[in-house]
């Protein structure tokens, strides 16, 4: 069940904002995912300061990018260290037209690539090895609200197996694809954009003072609604064989 911070009128019932949908989404998988570790009996060797998969391509909802400017705003001194890097990522993609381009046919299908071009696409991305602009000294400086794609990624294998290749190391079945119930949920619920989209173009984006926030909705409905959302994206998934 999807627990989210929630504010409340006492004329007018409680009301949940997208970006405390996502708090609550990531607590759900946070859970979600312990269990299944212990269940399969996995001990993840991802440890801190292991960041070889954050030079990943990582695609994100857009209400998980409110959720992080929400958190970037709360810490006055953060955005000064993040934006530089946010700009040098900018950069190095606008010099390099093979990534340009291959973001743009990305932004085209709204991060929704057939599998086939999608693996093109993760392998091209890795392959320039970029740092993901919230990576200090190896450290993830966005760390509690820090996307479902990079919560779920987990490692089971040698951790030196992660800088060599995309495919050999083994992961630990910890995927469940929140971001797709949160993009759904977005859509659905609070008018958002169904895409998945680039982190560092979501969260330039979110942070502009021209995107308006959406408000926040009555919360009565929202627990249901989400519970068949993830319902959904689990039977996608075991169609699939991922979950
Ligand atoms: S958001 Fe954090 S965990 Fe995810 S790729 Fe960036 S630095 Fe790594």
């Amino acid at each position: 069940m999807v627990q989210p911070t929630r504010t409340s009128s006492p004329t007018s019932g409680t009301f949940i904002s997208m970006a405390a949908l996502v708090e609550g989404l990531q607590t759900d998988v946070d859970h979600r995912i312990a269990d299944r570790l212990q269940r399969l009996g996995h001990v993840p060797t991802c440890a801190p300061g292991c960041a070889a998969c954050c030079r990943q391509l990582v695609l994100i909802s857009p209400g998980e990018a409110q959720a992080i400017r929400d958190f970037i705003r709360s810490r006055q001194d953060l955005w000064e260290i993040l934006e530089p890097r946010v700009e040098r990522w900018e950069q190095a993609v606008n010099l390099d037209s093979e990534l340009t381009e291959m973001l743009l046919d990305l932004d085209y299908c709204e991060g929704f690539p057939d599998p086939e071009e999608g693996a093109r696409m993760e392998l091209l991305y890795w392959e320039r090895r970029l740092d993901c602009p919230f990576l200090v000294e190896e450290r993830c400086s966005i760390y509690p609200v820090r996307p479902f794609s990079c919560r779920e990624h987990l490692v089971i294998s040698d951790p030196r197996l992660c800088s060599e290749s995309l495919d050999l190391p083994q992961t630990a079945g910890s995927r469940f694809e929140y971001r797709l119930v949160a993009t759904f949920a977005g859509e659905a619920l609070f008018g958002l954009q169904n895409a998945i989209i680039p982190l560092p173009v979501a969260v330039r984006s979110a942070l502009s003072e021209l995107v308006e926030d959406p408000s926040p909705i009555l919360a009565e409905a929202v627990d249901q609604w989400v519970e068949t959302a993830k319902r959904k994206v689990r039977i996608g998934l075991a169609q699939l064989g991922i979950a």
